[in-house]
C-alpha cells in the first residue's frame, strides 16, 4: 500500500501548480495510471481525499484514466496493449520486447477555480 504516499505526492505537485497559476483551489484532476504503474487505482481514490485534506485540493474530484501496457516490438516492430506484461510479443512471438507506456502515474490536467 504505497498509494497514500502517491497521493501526498501529487497533492504537494498540485499544491505547487495552484501556487505557480494563483488559483484558489483545484475542483477536478485527472491522472493517468498505466496498467503496469504497480498503484491500485481504487487504493489511490481512497486515499487522494485524505492526503488533500486542508489542501487547495480538498473536495477536489478525482478522475483515473488507465494507460494499457504498451509494449514495442524490435523484431517485427508491432505493438501489443496488454494488460499485463507477456513474455512474447503478441504478433510474431518474439521476445525482442521494450516497453513504451503504461508504467507511469502522470497528472493530465486540472481544473482550478
Ligand atoms: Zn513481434
Amino acid at each position: 500500500m504505497h498509494e497514500m504516499s502517491v497521493a501526498v505526492a501529487m497533492i504537494e505537485r498540485l499544491e505547487e501548480l495552484v501556487r505557480q497559476y494563483g488559483a484558489e483551489r483545484v475542483t477536478d484532476v485527472t491522472v493517468s495510471i498505466g496498467a503496469y504503474s504497480g498503484i491500485d487505482a481504487e487504493a489511490l481514490k481512497l486515499c487522494f481525499p485524505v492526503a488533500a485534506k486542508g489542501t487547495h485540493a480538498d473536495d477536489a474530484r478525482l478522475i483515473i484514466e488507465s494507460v494499457p501496457l504498451t509494449l514495442h516490438c524490435r523484431s517485427c516492430d508491432g505493438l501489443c496493449r496488454v494488460d499485463s506484461p507477456v513474455p512474447l510479443c503478441l504478433w510474431c512471438h518474439g521476445a525482442d520486447l521494450e516497453v513504451v507506456d503504461g508504467t507511469e502515474l502522470k497528472i493530465k490536467s486540472m481544473e482550478v477555480i
